[in-house]
């Protein structure tokens, strides 16, 4: 099991169970797809007879816990970013599959639906030293190649630096907290949401067309021994060594909510414009193209196409660890954008 290995992406599938519209309406028909969960694999309908089998690095059911999900998809992740390296967690699939219930939910009626985001923070601060580390977290929402900061609305233009010598992404301007416990953490993600759906409203938009982004970034001061990677060397002489400040060993973790993934139409007849459709479908196949790049060991991963990707680009390939899930639902009426997301996931293997 390659679990967590650098520089290449694990995929998950996870299957959302039928919703009450589904069970009725579909009473009568078949999910388009079957999982075989303890093979990987997922047979996808082609019609009543045939069906098409695709492998993935984990198969989720509708019966998945999201204790279970957040294990399989993001603690490998989780625990790299504790290590001192950098990490991503993203959801791709169609509006309505399940995405923010798997990455954002709170749990706040009922702990065991706590999603990855939750779960995460929860690991991060049961594992630092409330004295000598620090976590922060910042909250953005990417629309339109506008990139905006859902903790400050006053703030929709933040600008994407890279160090043109370590390849470290900043953005300046964008608000970071410092977070101390999960009950204000769990504050922040519910304030962000609220400006996220305002900022929506004004543009007359709907979440499903940006991309939420958390970023969560763990700076622990090393003491005895040596960060996994620092930028630090030189003498290492017990001299030099006293009279030097703590290493600080640095890990970000990124977690992304895409925007949803089916085919939007162009012609602006449901409500969204040509530019709308054209800059989510830029982001999402320059994103594409990346995880392939990634996928075939490519040399040239072409970053710079989206702003989503160069958001991502210090945190996606190289000592990076990154985990995609790829989330379904079971009609058989969406059988088209399921085989879709399906192919997404299977570029990335
Ligand atoms: P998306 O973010 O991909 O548009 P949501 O996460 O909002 O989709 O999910 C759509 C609906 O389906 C929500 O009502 C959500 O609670 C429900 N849902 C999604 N996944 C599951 C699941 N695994 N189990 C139960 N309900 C789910
Ligand atoms: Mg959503």
């Amino acid at each position: 099991d390659d679990a967590g290995v650098p520089g290449r992406v694990r995929v998950a599938v996870r299957l959302r169970p039928r919703n009450a519209e589904e069970s009725v309406a579909d009473a009568d028909f078949a999910d388009c797809v079957e999982l075989q969960p303890e093979l990987k694999r997922l047979k996808l309908r082609k019609n009543n007879w045939d069906t098409d089998t695709y492998a993935f690095d984990e198969v989720l059911t509708e019966f998945a816990s999201q204790k279970r999900v957040y294990e399989v998809v993001a603690k490998p992740v989780v625990e790299s970013v504790l290590d001192g390296y950098n990490g991503t967690v993203m959801a791709y699939g169609q509006t309505g599959t399940g995405k923010t219930y798997t990455l954002g939910r709170l749990g706040e009626e009922d702990a065991a639906d706590r999603g990855i985001m939750v779960r995460a923070m929860e690991d991060i601060l049961a594992d630092v030293s409330p004295e000598s580390d620090s976590v922060s977290v910042s909250y953005l929402q990417l629309y339109m190649e506008s990139l905006q900061d859902l903790l400050d609305p006053t703030n929709d233009n933040i600008s994407i630096v890279e160090d043109p010598k370590s390849g470290d992404v900043s953005l300046p301007g964008a608000t970071i907290v410092e977070i101390r416990d999960q009950q204000s953490f769990l504050e922040l993600l519910q304030l962000g949401e609220a400006h996220r759906y305002a900022a929506n409203t004004k543009l007359n938009t709907e979440s499903s067309r940006s991309h939420a982004i958390l970023m969560v970034h763990v700076k622990r001061s090393v003491k005895g021994r040596e960060p996994a990677h620092s930028s630090e060397n030189g003498n290492s002489n017990n001299m030099a060594k006293s009279l030097r400040p703590p290493l600080v060993r640095k890990g970000k973790l990124v977690v992304v909510d895409l925007a949803g993934s089916e085919r939007i139409d162009k012609s602006g007849s449901e409500g969204h414009t040509l530019e709308e459709a054209k800059s989510i479908n830029l982001s999402l196949s320059a994103l594409g193209k990346c995880i392939n790049a990634l996928a075939e060991n490519s040399a040239h991963v072409p970053v710079r196409d989206s702003k989503l990707t160069r958001l991502l680009r210090d945190s996606f390939g190289g000592t990076a660890r990154t985990s995609l899930v790829i989330t379904i639902g079971p009609s058989p009426r969406h059988r088209g954008e399921t085989a879709s997301t399906i192919m997404f996931g299977q570029r990335a293997m």
